[in-house]
């Protein structure tokens, strides 16, 4: 059985044809407002600086430090500079009554807020404690022209959006979304918004991978649920190749009479590897169809939250050509004790102002700890965690 990083390792390995496949299938240009979750094909260059001019970070007095100190801080008010306007430039020995973000005239340096400094007959007394450069926020101190502000590969969050917005890119490019072919396997499985008949489980697994795969700036091509038998499930693996770059499953993938993923893929494809040393989520499957690789996950809901944040995460990233960084886990306090496992376990766990605490059923089928928490709490195998000691956080990433 592989460990957790192992499996990640080999996963991450396997991305690189289909990441090499997109790089060569171009790219989109977008609206920057539309692009959200999306990748950027190209490294993203400023021709401008931002600000474009120094202005004030404060509504008060600009003037020039030297000349106040020697006029005793007291100067006659010269011109004023609400934002958007355009700034004359400052007569010497004099101070412009300026607005935030409105543009430093030329001559001053300094900037004193309004609520240290007394304006009455057209002249100001200016802040004595100011020192020069204050409230000053010079041109270029975000972004310098010429400077790459977002590399190929980064996935946009809203900042990135509005990073691009400032230096007035209306449109960005992207690589076309990765394609992603789900379907779920299970004879008890109906969809939402019919009555259940007896025997029967609403499909849950559908609308989690979904929202799992759109939140990654991908495009899932669901293939709906596939009844428990093997023709079914050949039929659709093939399907799914040919829709899909990467085909994703859940359920039916463990070892029962009435699991038939992992032989149908032998058949129509070839296992990679099989069973993960994770919990929840033991058997979880890798490999090929028609040339599109395609990964099992285990049907239990909550099993199919933690191994897609953990294992098809980041190997979709990679196909995606974004830079997959090995999550950084928290050190926090264990408000709970637990015995250690064989397996690396993923506890769904909420962050406290004391430490951290985990949802009290931890059971694979009970996807409401997944909405409860917010943080997974990793637990090595045959670790043993008591109350107080400092444990492993990662916080759930979408
Ligand atoms: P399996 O991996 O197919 O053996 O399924 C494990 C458990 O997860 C069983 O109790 C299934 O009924 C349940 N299950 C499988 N697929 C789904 C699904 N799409 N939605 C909700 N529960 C599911
Ligand atoms: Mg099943």
């Amino acid at each position: 059985m592989l460990t957790v990083s192992e499996a990640i390792q080999k996963l991450i390995a396997q991305a690189q044809p289909l990441a090499n496949d997109r790089r060569r299938a171009g790219l989109q240009s977008v609206p920057v407002t539309e692009a959200l979750g999306r990748v950027i094909a190209v490294d993203i260059a400023s021709t401008i600086d931002v600000p474009p001019a120094a202005n004030s970070a404060m509504d008060g007095y600009a003037f020039c430090a030297a000349d106040a100190a020697a006029n005793n801080f007291k100067l006659p008010v010269s011109q004023r500079i609400p934002a958007g306007s355009v700034a004359m430039p400052l007569v010497p020995g004099t101070a412009a009554r300026i607005f935030t973000g409105g543009e430093i005239p030329l001559g001053a340096d300094t900037v004193a807020m309004q609520e240290n400094c007394e304006e009455a007959d057209e002249s100001v007394s200016v802040d004595t404690k100011v020192a020069s450069g204050t409230n000053v926020r010079p041109q270029g101190q975000d972004i310098q022209a010429g400077e790459v502000i977002l590399k190929l590969g980064t996935r946009l969050r809203a900042q990135e959006l509005g990073l691009l917005s400032s230096v007035g890119l209306a449109k960005v490019d992207v690589f076309k979304p990765l394609k992603v072919a789900i379907f779920s396997t299970g004879d008890e499985l109906v969809e939402p918004g019919v009555p259940l008949q007896s025997g029967q489980i609403y499909n849950s697994n559908r609308a989690t991978l979904i929202g799992l795969i759109e939140s990654l700036g991908m495009t899932a091509v669901d293939l709906g649920v596939v009844p428990d038998r093997r023709e079914a499930t050949e039929h659709v693996l093939k399907k799914a190749a040919m829709r899909g770059d990467v085909i994703i499953s859940a359920g039916g993938v463990s070892v029962g009479d009435e699991d038939y993923v992992k032989t149908a893929v032998e058949k129509v494809g070839a296992m990679a590897f099989w069973k993960v040393a994770i919990k929840p989520g033991k058997p979880l499957a890798f490999g090929h169809v028609a040339g599109t690789p395609f990964i099992g996950l285990p049907g239990n809901p909550a099993s199919v939250f933690v191994t897609f944040m953990i294992l098809a995460r980041p190997f979709l990233l990679a196909c995606h050509c974004s830079p997959v960084n090995a999550p950084k886990p928290l050190k926090a306090v264990a408000q709970f004790a637990k015995a250690g496992e064989k397996r690396e376990v993923y506890l769904r766990g909420r962050l406290t102002e004391q430490g951290v605490e985990i949802s009290t059923n931890q059971s694979s089928g009970v996807l409401s700890s997944a909405c409860w928490g917010d943080v997974f709490v990793v637990q090595q195998s045959g670790e043993s965690i008591a109350e107080g000691d400092l444990v492993d956080v990662l916080p759930y990433a979408l």
